[in-house]
């Protein structure tokens, strides 16, 4: 037995916490890539007890997923372009408010719209550095024709998407881009409508930059990467019984290839968690920039200089990983653990990757 255990009541105090740090700013539920791993209608669903009325995805289906279930009011940013009529016109069908980066975006959801005698809402979207989707801030002029060019779209915000946060210095950069095409826009007597551009890392680090509303994804879920107290509780626990419980002599072999030999007598317990669960999956390494390879390379010393090993824990005890991690089971010494068959192991998984296994909200 193994499920993914998400604990309701501390996503709601991360989301009350987040709330109140965001004062006047909307917040957007980002509920992205399946709810970031926890399923988009469940993470919403919390969200909306908490009184978020704001949501933001990248599919047509998590749109489609969410007006299906309990979400027809609320309103939903799809942040993703999209240049496929059909989606489009999905999307205009089911009242989402779709981003649009460029003139022939503009074309199209207006066309769409025009055919279904629907008014679409949209946000125009600026590449301040991102490198997909959006205006150039120098496309000024194009910027503004969207505002008379289109009889079937409204216009009700503006936003752009920082490429990394945790970088004071590119962040400003952008975020002053940002800024001076908004200002633009306001001194050609235009009303952007709702301003945004912070994600989980620039709402933590710059209040100065929240503007009408924040896109909030995995600070939901506590795991952010900077660093400090922010409060928040890491949400998502793998959670795997012991299934099979043994004592393996000295010089018997565990895992394929014989990864692991013991030295001495072992007490061992099996737990049916591979790496086609997502467990021990690293992030591939899709970057050859010097800089990066070098960083990988002394990333991958440092573990081998440490002897570093993979660890679950058990009744509170950190046991280690024998040998190879196998494709849907694993094996761990036991030896000075207290625990029997049926124990709970406590197994380190980030839900944006975990697979084939129930997420439990409870
Ligand atoms: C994913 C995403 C966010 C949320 O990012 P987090 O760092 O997870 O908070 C915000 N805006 C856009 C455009 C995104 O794609």
């Amino acid at each position: 037995m193994k499920r993914y255990w998400v604990d309701r009541a501390a996503l709601g105090r991360n989301i009350d916490l987040l709330k109140a740090r965001a004062g006047d700013a909307t917040v957007f539920g980002v509920i992205k890539g399946n709810g970031y791993g926890l399923g988009t209608v469940n993470l919403a669903q919390v969200l909306k007890e908490h009184g978020i009325d704001h949501f933001a995805v990248t599919d047509v289906r998590e749109v489609t997923d969410l007006r299906r279930s309990e979400f027809e009011t609320e309103s939903i940013l799809m942040m993703e372009g999209t240049c496929n009529r059909q989606e489009i016109g999905t999307l205009v069908e089911n009242r989402a408010v779709l981003s649009v980066g460029s003139a022939e975006d503009a074309l199209r959801l207006d066309a769409e719209a025009k055919a279904r005698d629907l008014i679409a809402e949209a946000h125009v979207k600026i590449d301040t550095g991102m490198g997909r989707y959006g205006f150039l801030p120098t496309q000024l002029d194009e910027i503004l024709h969207l505002y008379s060019d289109y009889p079937n779209i409204r216009f009700t915000g503006i936003y752009t998407h920082f490429f990394n946060a945790c970088n004071p210095t590119s962040t400003k950069a952008q975020y002053k881009q940002f800024h001076e095409t908004v200002e633009a826009i306001r001194n050609a007597g235009i009303e952007p409508g709702m301003v945004h551009c912070c994600n989980s890392t620039a709402f933590w680090q710059y209040p100065e930059m929240h503007c009408d509303a924040v896109r909030i994804g995995s600070a939901l879920l506590g795991r952010v990467n900077f660093s400090g107290n922010t409060g928040l509780t890491v949400i998502g626990q793998c959670q795997a019984e012991l299934e099979e419980i043994r004592t393996i002599p000295a010089g018997h072999s565990v895992g394929y290839g014989a990864g692991w030999v013991a030295k001495r007598e072992t007490r061992t317990a099996v737990l049916s968690i591979g790496y086609s669960n997502g467990f021990a999956v690293d992030k591939g390494y899709d970057l050859w920039r010097t800089k990066d390879c070098i960083r990988g390379v002394a990333r991958y010393l440092k573990a081998w200089l440490k002897k570093k090993a993979l660890y679950v824990t058990v009744n509170g005890k950190s046991c280690r990983v024998l040998g190879h991690v196998g494709m849907v089971n694993m094996v761990i010494d036991i030896t000075d653990c207290d625990c029997q068959l049926g124990d709970m192991a406590v197994v380190n998984i980030n839900p944006l990757v975990l697979k084939s296994v129930d997420v439990v909200f409870e």
